[in-house]
């Protein structure tokens, strides 16, 4: 049997609760340290599939500004980030852009949309 032990601190809120999870022949079998479900939830999340929000800026022709800030809509596999951004390296809006606007769609299947931040 093997056991591995992952400490990290959850990010959910500001308390920051430390929190460590073991794992035992890949299972999951104690949570230790959070203060609520949802720090249990993001834990488990975190170390079986952790995900996060990508930001990024691409650039836009004839806009107000040479270039918009894009994020994910949600978060996206950690792993799958470098390829959204080499994806998002080859995209360029024409202006004008609107605040919300996917730039885009469904980015690498994963069912978040690419939008843009703000007008430009
Ligand atoms: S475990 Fe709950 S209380 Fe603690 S930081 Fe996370 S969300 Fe906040």
């Amino acid at each position: 049997m093997s056991e591995r032990k992952f400490k990290l601190t959850c990010i959910v809120c500001p308390l920051g609760c430390e929190v460590e999870v073991t794992m035992e022949d890949g299972r999951i079998t104690k949570v230790e340290g959070c203060r609520c479900p949802r720090g249990r939830d993001y834990a488990i999340q975190e170390v079986t599939e952790p995900k996060r929000t990508v930001m990024s800026v691409v650039p836009v022709k004839g806009g107000k500004f040479p270039t918009v800030a894009v994020k994910s809509d949600r978060p996206v596999p950690k792993e799958l980030i470098p390829k959204i951004m080499r994806e998002l390296a080859g995209v360029e809006l024409e202006a004008p852009v609107k605040v919300g606007e996917i730039v885009v769609e469904n980015v690498l299947g994963t069912g978040a949309n690419i939008v843009a931040t703000r007008e430009a």
